[in-house]
C-alpha cells in the first residue's frame, strides 16, 4: 500500500473515531436532558400544582377566592396529565370540585379532593422516581459508551504516534545513509525496502541508479586502461623521444628513444623528479631547463650523440593545461618533452647547403670575367658600338650584376649555416664603409632617379668590424631602400654614435613593411608577401648573421606605405 493512501487511511480512521465519539457525546448528552425536562415538566408541574391546591383548600372556611385559585391551579393539572391513571384521577379532582363549589361546606367532598390530590401527587412521585432511574441508567450507559470510544481513539491516536514517525523516517533514514555511500563512491551500496510503497520504489530506482554507476565505473576504469595502453603503445612507439611530467616536475612516462638518447635506464627516470635526474645527466639538464622554469623555447636544435652517431633533434617542450571539470580556469598538471629527430633533415639540408656553395662558387668566376668582357666590349679600343649595343650591354651589365649579387648572398649564407664564414674582425674606420657602400649604388640610384644623401663622415669613431663585410651589410641596406623605393625619391644614410656602438641608418620612403613581417624580414629566404621586386629573400639575414657576429646588431622601424628605417650598429673601438 502506499505511504500516502496509509496516511489518509490512519487520519481518516482517526477522524471518524472522533466524529463518532463526539456525536455520540452529543446524542447521550441530550438523552439525558430529554430524561430531566420529562421529569421537570411532566412530573414536577403537576406536584406543584397539586401542592398549590392543597394549600388553598386547608382554611378553616373555604372562601370564593380560595376556589377561584384552586380552579386556576386545577386547569392548569388538567393541561398536564402525563401519567397512566392521571386522567382518571384529575377528572375525579373536577367533579368532586363543582360538589365543592356548590356547597363549599360539603367536608366530604373536601375529603375526596384531599384524597384525589394525594393520589395525583403519589403518582408523580413515584414517576419522577422511576424515571430517575431511568436517567441515571442513561448516564451510566453514556460513560459507558464514552469511555469505550474515547478509549478506541486514544489506542488508535498512540498506534499512529508510536508507529507513524518510524514509518516515514526508518526510510528516509535508510536511503539518506545509502546516499551518502554512493556520494562516498561505495556504488556496491543497495536499499532494500519491502512492499510498494512509495519508499519502496524510491529504493528500487535507486539500486537501478547504483548499479548502472558501479557498472559504469567498471567500464569506464576498463576503458581507461585500454586508453592508457593504446597511448603507451603509440608514444612507445614514436620515432622520436618523449617524456611526460606532471606538474611538480615527476616524470611520468618515457619512451624507449628517450631512454636511448639519454642513456638512462627507466627505473633511473620513471616516477622522479626532472630536477634530481639532471644532477647526473647532462642531456636532461638541457632538456627541463625550460620545464622546470615554465618557459617554453621551441625549435631549439640539440645536437646528441646516439649509437655512436651524431643526431639532430628539435626540442619541443608542450604544456599541458586542462579546465578541470565544474572550474572555469585554465590549470597547467604537466608538461610534455618530445625531441624531434631532424637528423635526416638536417643531413638534406647539408647536402643542400653544399651543393649550392659549389654551384654559386663555381659561378662567380665566369660571371665575373662575363663583367669583365662587358667592361672591354665598352672601351672605345675594343670598337665603337652603335646605340642599340650600348643599350644591350647595360642590360646584360645589370643581369651580370645582379647574378653576381645572388651567388655572393647564396655562397655568404652556406658560410652562414656551415659556420666556416671567416671574420677578419680589426679596428676599422667606418667612413670608408659608407663611402664604398653608397659608391657601390650610386649608379643604380642614379637609374631609378633616387637621391642619395651621405652623412658627414667626418669624426665618426672607429669600430671593430671586418670592413668587407661590414661594407657588404651597408651596401645591402643600401641597395634594398633604392628596390623598395618608387622612382624619384629620397633615400638618406645618417651616422650617428651612441656610448657603445655607432649607427648607421638607412632612410627609404618606400612601400615599407607590415610590422607582422619585422622579425620575419631577417629570416633565411623570407620576403614579404607581394614583393614584386626580384630577390632571395637572403640579404637582411646575412646582415644580421654578420654583424652579429661582429658583436653588433641591426634593428627595423617601419610603418606599411611610409618607409623602413634600417639601422645597423657597428661596436666601437
Ligand atoms: P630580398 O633579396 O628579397 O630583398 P632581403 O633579405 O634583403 O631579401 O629582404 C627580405 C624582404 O624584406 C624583401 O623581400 C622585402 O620584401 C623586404 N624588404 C627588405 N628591405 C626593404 C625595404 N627597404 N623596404 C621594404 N621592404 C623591404
Amino acid at each position: 500500500m502506499k505511504i500516502r493512501t496509509k496516511l489518509q487511511l490512519a487520519l481518516g480512521t482517526l477522524f471518524l473515531l472522533i466524529t463518532l465519539l463526539s456525536a455520540f457525546a452529543i446524542r447521550q448528552v441530550n438523552l439525558l436532558s430529554g430524561d430531566t425536562k420529562n421529569i421537570l415538566v411532566a412530573n414536577y408541574q403537576s406536584l406543584d400544582y397539586s401542592r398549590n391546591m392543597l394549600r388553598v383548600i386547608n382554611t378553616d372556611s373555604i372562601s370564593s377566592y380560595n376556589l377561584q385559585q384552586f380552579k386556576t391551579y386545577m386547569e392548569r393539572q388538567v393541561q398536564n396529565v402525563t401519567e397512566v391513571g392521571e386522567k382518571e384521577f384529575t377528572t375525579d379532582l373536577q367533579m368532586y370540585f363543582n360538589t365543592l363549589q356548590n356547597h363549599p361546606e360539603d367536608k366530604a367532598a373536601l375529603l375526596k379532593i384531599r384524597e384525589v390530590l394525594h393520589n395525583i401527587m403519589k403518582l408523580n412521585m413515584d414517576a419522577i422516581q422511576r424515571k430517575s432511574v431511568i436517567a441515571e441508567k442513561t448516564a451510566d450507559n453514556s460513560v459507558l459508551w464514552l469511555t469505550f470510544t474515547a478509549a478506541l481513539c486514544i489506542s488508535f491516536g498512540f498506534l499512529l504516534f508510536l508507529n507513524l514517525p518510524g514509518a516515514i523516517a526508518a526510510p528516509v533514514k535508510k536511503l539518506t545513509e545509502s546516499i551518502r555511500q554512493i556520494a562516498e563512491k561505495n556504488y556496491s551500496q543497495r536499499v532494500y525496502i519491502d512492499g510498494r510503497d512509495e519508499f519502496a520504489i524510491m529504493a528500487r530506482s535507486f539500486n537501478t541508479m547504483a548499479e548502472k554507476l558501479e557498472e559504469y565505473t567498471a567500464s569506464d576504469l576498463a576503458q581507461l586502461m585500454t586508453e592508457k595502453k593504446r597511448v603507451e603503445t603509440l608514444i612507445n612507439n614514436m620515432a622520436d623521444p618523449v617524456i611526460g611530467l606532471d606538474e611538480n616536475h615527476n616524470v611520468l612516462f618515457v619512451n624507449q628513444e628517450a631512454l636511448n638518447v639519454t642513456a638512462l635506464k627507466r627505473e633511473n627516470i620513471v616516477s622522479k623528479n626532472i630536477r634530481d635526474v639532471a644532477l647526473t645527466n647532462d642531456l636532461i639538464r638541457d632538456l627541463s631547463k625550460e620545464a622546470v622554469l615554465g618557459s617554453i623555447t621551441t625549435r631549439e636544435v640539440l645536437k646528441i650523440f646516439t649509437d655512436g652517431r651524431e643526431g639532430y633533434f628539435e626540442k619541443n617542450i608542450i604544456p599541458i593545461q586542462i579546465v578541470p571539470t565544474g572550474e572555469s580556469e585554465t590549470k597547467q598538471i604537466g608538461s610534455v618533452i618530445i625531441l624531434r629527430n631532424i637528423t635526416s633533415h638536417k643531413e638534406l639540408d647539408t647536402a643542400k647547403t653544399n651543393f649550392i656553395a659549389t654551384v654559386s662558387h663555381e659561378f662567380k668566376t665566369p660571371i665575373a670575367s662575363m663583367k669583365m668582357s662587358l667592361q672591354l666590349l665598352e672601351n672605345e679600343k675594343t670598337g665603337t658600338l652603335n646605340e642599340e649595343q650600348h643599350s644591350l650591354i647595360d642590360s646584360l651589365r645589370d643581369d651580370a650584376e645582379r647574378l653576381l649579387r645572388t651567388t655572393g648572398e647564396l655562397l655568404n649564407i652556406t658560410q652562414v649555416e656551415t659556420g666556416k664564414a671567416l671574420f677578419k674582425v680589426e679596428r676599422t674606420e667606418i667612413s670608408a664603409i659608407i663611402q664604398n657602400a653608397v659608391e657601390a649604388n650610386e649608379k643604380f640610384a642614379l637609374r631609378k632617379e633616387i637621391r642619395l644623401s651621405t652623412p658627414d663622415l667626418t669624426n665618426l669613431p672607429e669600430v671593430i668590424a671586418d670592413a668587407e663585410k661590414a661594407e657588404w651589410i651597408v651596401s645591402n641596406l643600401i641597395s634594398n631602400a633604392i628596390r623598395y623605393s618608387y622612382e624619384d625619391a629620397d633615400v638618406t644614410v645618417t651616422a650617428h654614435a651612441t656610448p657603445t656602438h655607432l649607427e648607421i641608418a638607412v632612410h627609404d620612403y618606400g612601400i615599407g613593411i607590415d610590422e607582422a613581417y619585422h622579425d620575419k624580414v631577417f629570416e633565411k629566404y623570407f620576403r614579404v608577401p607581394g614583393t614584386e621586386k626580384e630577390g632571395t629573400g637572403l640579404g637582411l639575414s646575412i646582415s644580421k648573421e654578420f654583424i652579429e657576429a661582429m658583436g653588433g646588431y641591426l634593428h627595423l622601424q617601419s610603418d606599411i606605405g611610409k618607409g623602413s628605417i634600417f639601422t645597423a650598429g657597428f661596436k666601437r673601438a
